[in-house]
């Protein structure tokens, strides 16, 4: 459900049933004369989208004003809009805490940009994963005081780590691809790969008319894009959702 829709009845019963909460979190970022500035984002958005009619999950309204950086292109008529992730984790620290406060404890944000580093990090999904751990800590003090994991009722906790429950899973970020589909669909910036999943997921962000405006190296391949190849990749990403959201 999209939570901005949800009545509170709805939202008791999604914390009761400890739905994934999920926020698209993304950029708006150049990608060539023929792409939407949304794709990385909207790639998030849509899939989703298609997720949740097969999975009961909370979508919150997506985040566009990630760190999207001026590598690609400078922002002057290009439309890249660059927030760093130095402003980004304050604003996603108070986020998540609100989300536990409410009584959420199985949040998730899913990133693309990026993502090719995902495991070291870049300055967008870093900012998230650092403000989801301090969140988690801010919020464990005050509800439970300084020291609560010292105290005797935290005995079994490497016990309860080991089963996976642990209270730092309750805010994880994830990238939309896995490292291990990345030898099975071309990960790249505005080429084939991320045309064609425009093009299986939101054709309206693709415009065949201006692929021969494009000059940079990282669209020579999008003339290649197809909605067939893009719907190889929406198949294995919808597979790694169930195997992160769905444990
Ligand atoms: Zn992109």
């Amino acid at each position: 459900m999209r939570y901005e829709l949800m009545l509170p009845h709805q939202i008791r019963k999604a914390i009761a049933e400890n739905w994934p909460v999920v926020l698209p979190l993304g950029v708006l970022e150049y990608h060539g004369e023929h792409m939407a500035v949304g794709m990385d984002t909207l790639a998030v958005v849509k899939i989703l989208e298609l997720f949740k009619t097969e999975a009961e999950i909370v979508i919150l309204p997506p985040f566009y004003y990630g760190a999207a950086s001026y590598v690609v292109a400078a922002p002057e008529g290009s439309g890249s809009v660059q927030v760093g992730g130095n402003v980004l984790a304050p604003f996603a620290e108070e986020l998540f805490y609100s989300l536990l406060r409410i009584g959420f404890r199985n949040i998730h944000a899913i990133i693309h940009h990026q993502t090719e580093n995902f495991a070291a990090g870049m300055p967008t999904d870093l900012a998230f994963k650092a403000a989801g751990r301090q969140a988690i800590f801010r919020f464990l003090e005050k509800e439970r005081g300084e020291g609560w994991w010292g105290s005797a009722a935290m005995a079994d906790y490497y016990a309860e780590h080991a089963e996976g429950s642990n209270f730092f899973n309750w805010v994880q970020v994830h990238p939309l691809m896995p490292a291990s589909m990345h030898s099975q669909y071309p990960f790249d910036h505005a080429g084939i790969g991320e045309t064609s999943l425009m093009l299986a997921l939101c054709p309206e962000a693709v415009d065949a008319d201006h692929f021969a405006d494009n000059t940079g190296w990282y669209t020579a391949s999008a003339l290649e894009a197809s909605a067939e190849l893009g719907r190889q990749g929406v198949a294995m990403i919808l597979d790694h959702l169930r195997a992160t959201l769905l444990r």
